[in-house]
């Protein structure tokens, strides 16, 4: 059987679709044919409007330029997150988990030049600027700063419908994506077991060689027809609804928040998010722990602060359910999931986009021409993206873990029976040493271990600090200084994230 790989059918067009039909029709659109089907009947999700920096590189891979991206999306720079609330329940405490990684991280214990040189300032702000810059509402570059280049690292927010309609034009237009819009219905295999074509309700017959399944939760391919099961986490993350809804600024020069702003509360958190047009705002809970009528309040009583009674109650929130679970195999036969068919765990971190990017990646640098090829591809998949699952999952309840919060909600993450024994062993660890590579050694972790060391001495864990030679002294009282000169640098030099989108985009008017 001629089992080489000649046809790409993407299942999918939700951002994750969109995104795996664009780099691989970019990058292998030459020698393969790509083509998306989505349903007309199904929507997409429509939320994820928070990006990691890694999307620059996406969409310059994808040959889409900075500026028709930012003004077709309704896109603004993010540079991280702000938790605010988390570490207990006096109202009063807020840390941030920026992009940027230290200057001299690699070299120097800087939590230990932190403790010893500048404890009075917060560990984020002691050794990088982007907290702050963050905390100005500040943007990450100047207007002259060329497109996807930085003063400080960032990643978006954006429209998640508007990202689709932008990568469907895009795709179609300029990489030569085959697109249909029609019902799958039914899946043909071959005698392998391989899927040979797909059948749809208009009466196509759509064959292929390598299938994405992007369909969404369901895992039309992946899980419906394989039959490869989801693994639940709800025993170690319990959220599983969100309510989602969108806010007005209060006026056109309103700011943009350069973080996502995340806050705890008693039963889960609240996001909000700045788009230059309006925010996107939603609250992440437990079903176990409360009522949708109570979530409902409970953002109630978040918008009102800032938008009004009146206003807030003419609001309609969407409710989206989901279980926190990723898939106990992602790559099977000729299929891979991308996106929320190969799992969802929760948005805090932002993480889900991230996960897309990372496996498109994989696909199309390690494209296999044939089945033999495949198999061996589809083993390293999955052992690289269960361990990124793992290490997602571990680093999300670390939030919960260390936060000093009570309530039921609140209590039951901290039990040690829901809490990983891997995280357990670390925390213990962390007490004495910092995280460093030897926690997270692989080259590409999805979290870093300076992302450890952020959420934990943002949320007042103590580790005991080691006493520094006096040439490692002297390095990191250099290292404090020169931050605290090139934070007054951005605080001086950078314009508002609102100046800033405003001038790239009357700057460069072109409609796409
Ligand atoms: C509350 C919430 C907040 C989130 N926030 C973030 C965030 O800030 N950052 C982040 O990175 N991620 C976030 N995510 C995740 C993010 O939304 C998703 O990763 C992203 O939207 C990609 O979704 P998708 O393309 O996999 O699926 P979907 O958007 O659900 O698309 C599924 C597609 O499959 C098609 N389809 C389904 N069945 C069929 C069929 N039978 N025939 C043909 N087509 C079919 C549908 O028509 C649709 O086009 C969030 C998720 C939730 C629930």
């Amino acid at each position: 059987m001629d089992t080489k790989i000649n046809h790409i059918v993407v299942v999918g067009g939700g951002s994750a679709g969109w995104l795996t039909a664009g780099l691989l029709a970019a990058e292998h659109g030459q020698q393969l044919k790509i083509s998306l089907i989505e349903s007309p009947h199904i929507n997409t999700l429509g939320v994820g409007e928070g990006t990691w920096p890694s999307m620059r590189n996406t969409l310059q891979r994808i040959g889409i330029e900075e500026i028709d991206f930012l003004r077709t999306c309704d896109a603004s720079f993010k540079q991280g997150s702000k938790f605010i609330n988390w570490c207990n329940d006096q109202g009063n405490d807020f840390y941030y988990h920026p992009f940027m990684s230290p200057t001299g991280y690699e070299h120097i214990n800087l939590h230990s030049v932190w403790q010893s040189q500048a404890p009075h300032q917060t560990f984020a702000s002691a050794i990088n600027n982007q907290s702050d810059v963050c905390q100005a509402g500040l943007a990450p570059k100047q207007l002259a700063t060329p497109s996807y280049a930085s003063v400080t690292n960032y990643g978006y927010h954006l429209d998640a419908t508007k990202f689709a309609q932008l990568l469907t034009t895009h795709c179609t237009t300029k990489l030569g994506v085959n697109h249909i819009q029609d019902h799958i219905i039914s899946i043909n295999n071959d005698s392998d077991d391989y899927i040979q074509s797909i059948e749809t309700e208009s009466g196509q017959t759509i064959k292929g060689d390598l299938f994405i399944d992007c369909s969404g939760l369901t895992g039309l391919l992946i899980g419906q027809h394989y039959g490869i099961k989801n693994l639940s986490q709800k025993h170690i993350l319990f959220n599983d609804s969100a309510l989602a809804v969108q806010v007005q600024y209060e006026n056109d020069d309103s700011p943009i928040e350069s973080a996502t702003l995340s806050t705890a509360v008693d039963n889960g958190w609240i996001w909000d998010i700045g788009l230059p047009s309006r925010r996107g705002t939603g609250h992440v809970y437990s079903s176990q722990y409360q009522t949708d009528e109570q979530a409902k309040e409970t953002l109630t009583k978040y918008l009102s602060e800032t938008i009004g009674t009146e206003k807030t109650q003419a609001l309609s929130f969407r409710k989206i359910s989901f279980e926190p679970a990723y898939r106990k195999k992602f790559w099977h036969k000729n299929v891979v999931a991308v996106g929320m068919s190969a799992g969802f765990i929760e948005p805090l971190e932002a993480s889900a986009l991230a996960l897309v990017e990372l496996s498109i990646s994989m696909i199309s640098e390690q494209m296999p021409k044939n089945r033999e090829q495949m198999a061996i591809i589809e083993k390293r998949f999955n052992q690289r993206f269960e361990y990124r699952w793992q290490r997602i999952i571990e680093f999300l309840k670390l939030h919960y873990v260390i936060s000093k919060r009570e309530g039921k909600y609140w209590d039951a993450h901290k039990a040690s029976d829901s809490i990983p024994s891997r995280l357990q062993e670390l925390l213990t660890l962390w007490k004495y040493q910092t995280p460093s590579r030897y926690d997270l050694p692989e080259q590409e972790e999805i979290f870093p271990s300076v992302s450890y060391q952020y959420v934990l001495y943002g949320m007042g864990f103590k580790t005991s600090p080691v006493q520094l030679s006096q040439e490692k002294q002297k390095i990191g009282a250099q290292l404090i200084l020169q931050n605290t000169q090139k934070t007054k640098q951005c605080l001086d030099g950078l314009p508002s994230n609102r100046t800033l989108i405003r001038s790239l985009i009357t700057q460069s008017p072109k409609e796409l």
